[in-house]
């Protein structure tokens, strides 16, 4: 199974047509088609790592003041909790990973697998990240890029592994814009970086970025957005492609920019 990387941005995208979704769309018209979704989700951050282990995953609404239409979507999936033990149970039996029966989904996937995947008749877990927002000692991104590489079983298994956040992602430096261009040189210059790291594969800069790049205390104030990219990355085989499928801001300084490996 490939793997992808998508930059989820605004809660908006549920429910809007716009370059971003309808490139999301289109990637769910060539994807081949997976056993199960597992999505590492920028939004459920926990002690420890966990996965969803329940049969019908509930909706979390985790998004603050939007129309009231957004909290009335839904995404009927299944769970995918065959999958999810297995990755408890064979793929990592250390109890690195642990089963979560009360988290469901959260819009970090159902904003983009509405768009891929628009009838849900794929099953679908979730990760977790273990982070806290108060302790981001040293090694904490080499420490998430570690376990992704032990997650590749999965892609064997049939698995499509989905890292959803944002390259670059300051909720406080956002703007109105609707254009797809960053209305501020930062974000702009840091999404460049990112992208030529990327490009290089030099996934060591990457895992030293939020300490040393630049922009980074403006683009990556926090990891929870950063790290779904990191585990995409640590699952990437020597040799194989990274394409990007989609480019481009949303609120003048969020990247969206998503892509594809395998
Ligand atoms: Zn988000």
């Amino acid at each position: 199974m490939p793997v992808l990387f998508i930059g989820h941005g605004s809660p908006m995208n549920i429910i809007q047509s716009n370059p971003f979704t309808r490139s999301l769309a289109s990637l769910g018209e060539v994807l081949p088609r997976p056993q199960a979704i597992m999505v590492i989700s920028a939004h459920w951050l926990t002690r420890g790592t966990c996965v969803t282990c329940t049969e019908k995953p509930r909706m979390i609404y985790d998004f603050f003041g939007f129309l009231p239409e957004l909290y009335r979507v839904t995404y009927e999936c299944s769970g995918g909790s065959d999958y999810a033990k297995r990755l408890t149970e064979e793929v990592i039996r250390d109890g690195t990973i642990r089963c979560n029966s009360t988290w469901g989904l959260d819009h970090a996937s159902y904003s983009v697998l509405r768009h891929i995947f628009p009838a849900a008749d794929i099953p679908v877990f979730e990760m977790s990240l273990d982070y806290l927002f108060n302790d981001p000692h040293p090694g904490l991104v080499s420490s998430h890029y570690e376990l992704g590489k032990r997650l590749k079983p999965l892609r064997e298994m049939g698995v499509l592994i989905i890292g959803s956040g944002n390259l670059v992602h300051n909720l406080r430096l956002i703007d109105s814009s609707e254009r797809e261009e960053a209305s501020v040189t930062w974000a702009a210059e840091a999404d460049e970086m990112i992208r030529s790291y990327l490009m290089k594969g030099d996934d060591d800069a990457l895992i030293a970025y939020p300490d040393t790049g630049k922009w980074a205390s403006h683009a990556i104030p926090t990891l929870d957005h950063y790290l779904p990219m990191i585990y995409t990355l640590a699952l990437k085989e020597e040799g194989e492609p990274l394409r990007f499928i989609y480019e481009g801001f949303q609120n003048g300084s969020i990247s969206m920019r998503s892509f594809w490996i395998g």
